[in-house]
């Protein structure tokens, strides 16, 4: 596909653009591609300050945290990209049992996170339905974890409906790329190499009643461009389909991996490029959380939070166990290894808000109606007073030192901001009552 850049004369199409995603509408693919197609550096400047402000409309300053719990490396698939993948001889393979799960879960709970992402290889005997469902059941019932996210291979309907039963809120599947012959050429064996199978799965996660799903594609395994128009492309079939799009996009970039038997350069995407992705991500489905993985380093980690990102992991290992020991198989190498108070302090030091919430999913705020929520701008009241309400209970359970101080001073000042509502529920806390939210 020839395109043709966009230079000074242009300006005012792409003004046109900006403004109508700072109107929170949903951007169609030709508004898409002029963004994409813009070379001129000062107009991107300006697209950034759009995308910083998009974000800032739909979900204020909050930066919402988790991290994601790996279950199993034991793959059938042959991903060449992939440490886990199946090719992998000198891969160390373990999968937790439930109890393992449970005590890195619990662990995890224990540090303040309240939300993770289970991510599994895909294994139908040994990572399938019923696994993964004791998984879900036992952390909800034995740790303080009060959301689990899903990142697993594709299912059916029938195992969607269980999975979504157990009380997983968003399921997340990356298409890796939607370049049918780059597809075939890197998922060569196993259920993974049936493109049109893992095409279908947003659709058949939304037939089984998820309507929060998670999107993305892998950077770097074809032209970015022509992915992230696909991507969105997908993303508003399905709005137009069910009403409501994809609940988050990630931005996964290829890294180099253990046993990774992919070109990594030959569709390299820059740090530039991934800045780029972000806004337009941001701007072309205003409502959307945009996830960040410590896939990349803490530097641009840091700028991408002004760039529209709304959700970072943080502390993350990429290896089942990997919390309790180092040294195994990881699915690829991390980028930001700060531990999640590092992290907190940054966000804070920025003038954003780091957030524990989890209420959305469990207050049935998800698909149209979140959607509709966040283009009202109405979703970052729900945000903010959370996100307040998650620190307040954080800085009583597990904050120490220099990140105690911050947070309680952030806390005072949104105090004295603030109506005497949220004054009882910090009493609430202080008296030990938890999980207040709004
Ligand atoms: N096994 C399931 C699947 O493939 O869909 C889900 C879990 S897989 C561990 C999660 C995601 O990690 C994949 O969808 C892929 O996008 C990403 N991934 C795999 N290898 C990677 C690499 N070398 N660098 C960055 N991300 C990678
Ligand atoms: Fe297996 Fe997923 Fe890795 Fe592919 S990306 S080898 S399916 S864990």
């Amino acid at each position: 596909m020839k395109r043709k850049e966009i230079t000074k004369p242009d300006i005012s199409r792409i003004r046109d653009v900006l403004s109508k995603s700072l109107d929170l509408q949903t951007l169609n693919l030709t508004e898409v591609s002029a963004l994409l197609d813009v070379s001129d550096k000062e107009l991107w400047l300006e697209i950034f300050d759009t995308a910083r402000l998009v974000k800032e409309k739909v979900y204020g300053r909050r930066i919402v945290l988790f991290a994601p719990l790996y279950l199993s490396n034991e793959c059938v698939n042959d991903c060449l990209y992939c440490g886990f993948r199946k090719g992998n001889k000198d891969a160390v393979r373990k999968t937790l049992t439930v109890n393992e799960a449970v005590e890195e879960a619990a662990m995890l709970a224990n540090r303040g996170y309240k939300r993770l992402l289970l991510v599994a290889s895909e294994h139908a005997k040994i990572t399938g339905i019923d696994y993964l469902e004791r998984i879900v059941n036992a952390i909800y019932d034995n740790t303080g974890v009060r959301i689990l996210h899903v990142n697993s291979a594709p299912m059916s309907v029938e195992d969607f409906r269980r999975l979504k039963a157990s009380g997983v809120g968003v399921y997340q599947c990356f298409q890796e790329t939607y370049h049918m012959p780059s597809y075939r050429h890197l998922h060569r064996t196993g259920m993974k190499a049936d493109y049109a199978w893992r095409l279908g799965v947003m659709d058949r996660a939304v037939e089984a009643g998820f309507e929060d799903v998670g999107m993305g594609v892998l950077l770097g395994l074809y032209d970015w461009r022509w992915d992230v128009a696909a991507l969105i492309a997908h993303s508003r079939r399905l709005i137009n389909k069910y009403g409501f799009g994809p609940h988050t996009l990630s931005v996964p970039r290829l890294q180099p991996a253990q046993g990774s038997a992919a070109d990594h350069l030959k569709y390299r995407v820059t740090d530039e490029d991934l800045r780029k992705i972000v806004a337009i991500y941001r701007l072309a489905l205003p409502y959307v959380g945009v996830v960040v993985s410590t896939r990349e380093p803490a530097g641009l980690r840091d700028e991408l939070l002004s760039l529209g990102a709304s959700q970072i992991s943080a502390g993350s290992k990429t290896s089942p166990w990997g919390y309790m020991k180092e040294g195994d198989t990881e699915q690829f190498e991390i980028g930001d290894t700060r531990s999640l108070e590092e992290v907190m302090e940054k966000i804070a030091s920025l003038g954003l808000m780091p957030s524990l919430c989890t209420a959305c999913y469990r207050e049935g705020r998800s698909g149209e109606r979140f959607k509709h929520l966040a283009e009202e701008t109405a979703i970052k009241n729900f945000c903010h007073e959370n996100a307040i309400l998650s620190l307040k209970e954080y800085v009583e359970d597990c904050a120490t030192g220099e990140l105690k101080e911050r947070l309680m001073k952030m806390l005072n000042e949104e105090i004295a901001k603030c109506s005497n509502g949220l004054i009882d529920k910090f009493k609430l806390i202080e008296d030990g009552k938890r999980d207040v939210h709004i």
